[in-house]
């Protein structure tokens, strides 16, 4: 993929599982934010075309030398940040925070790939019936599950979140699932459609109610406005949206209202996947509610191009590149 310019590839190097690497058969995989800002031009790949791609799983088809915990057949995860586990940061339990990170399809090559070699400590073994938008939404519902867990909500709160992009509608299941009461701003009506479906309220509704616990998941400057604006005395306000505009309030009033403002960065490892597995696996969010239908990879320029005007998660189905074409080969790889 370049800026603007997205094609299917038929000369990639086959992937080879080096040493505690898996190869991984991908099945889905989820646009994000992030993807669309390097289709947009304003986030830089490190060479171009580039590999897109950082949400997704499928199935392992081969096992590298030192891999005693992962098996052929194994359907996966692939939690995409690959931390060094030996930092300050990565010893203190906030991997997020590695100096060391790579990024999967951001800095090192992407899953939007028939096959891709992954540590085999970053993948993640799911249930094997899981549907394939689930193994794409397990990256971004672990992001809304860090998040909520750090801002340390408690059930019966009621919170806001600004912004029902997918980010936001994943804030809003893993609130419900912790047992707090989701509020949401939108102005796109098919998204604040979907909040409000999966049981959120409209915070048009109560245009002068301030909050506790405020998520903003939009990353842009009017949503962290809006986040500021109706939090609460002594409320903690989490950004999870990556805006580059300064703050828009002073150090007077952070501290005349007791504001706590907190970063949430993606995840941290080994502990937030298996747990938003396990929390997927007994039905506690349902990415059914936030999923688009699929786009198949000769479509996936439509996906990139529209993401931002459909409501709901986009994701690449890319079954067609492992179907035989003789019907469903749901076949041991
Ligand atoms: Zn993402
Ligand atoms: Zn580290």
């Amino acid at each position: 993929m370049e800026p603007g310019r997205v094609e299917v590839a038929e000369d990639w190097p086959e992937p080879v599982p080096g040493p505690r690497e898996v190869v991984v058969r991908m099945r889905g995989v989820g646009l994000c934010g992030s993807d669309l800002d390097v289709y947009h031009g304003r986030r830089k790949t490190p060479v171009l075309p580039w590999l897109m791609g950082h949400e997704g799983g499928g199935d392992i088809v081969a096992v590298g030398r030192g891999v005693t915990d992962r098996r052929v057949g194994q359907r996966v995860a692939i939690e995409p940040n690959y931390c060094c586990l030996d930092c300050p940061s990565c010893r203190a339990g906030r991997s997020s925070a590695c100096s060391r990170r790579v990024v999967v399809g951001m800095d090192h090559p992407g899953l939007l790939a028939e096959r891709v070699a992954v540590p085999a400590r970053f993948t993640w073994p799911v249930p094997a019936d899981w549907v394939d938008e689930t193994l794409s939404c397990v990256e971004p519902v672990a992001v809304a599950r860090s998040a909520v867990r750090r801002s340390r909500v408690e059930p019966g709160d009621r919170c806001l979140v600004v912004g029902a992009g997918s980010q936001g509608l994943f804030l809003c299941q893993a609130l419900l699932a912790a047992g707090a009461a989701p509020v949401v701003v939108e102005p796109h009506p098919g998204r604040l459609a979907l909040a409000l479906r999966m049981g959120a309220a409209p915070a048009g509704d109560t245009p002068d109610e301030t909050f506790r616990f405020v998520f903003e998941a939009a990353g842009a400057a009017g949503a962290v406005q809006t986040a500021i604006a109706r939090a609460g005395p002594g409320a903690t306000v989490t950004l999870v949206g990556l805006s580059p505009t300064p703050l828009p309030l002073t150090a007077s009033q952070l501290v005349r209202r007791q504001l706590t403002l907190r970063g949430s960065l993606i995840y941290d490892h080994p502990a937030d996947f298996p747990d938003t597995i396990a929390a997927l696996a007994r039905g506690e969010l349902d990415p059914a509610q936030v999923v688009q239908p699929g786009f198949t990879p000769e479509r996936a320029g439509e996906a990139f191009a529209g993401a931002l005007q459909v409501p709901g998660k986009a994701w690449l189905d890319l079954s067609p590149w492992w179907r035989s074409p003789n019907g469903p080969a749901e076949d041991a790889p």
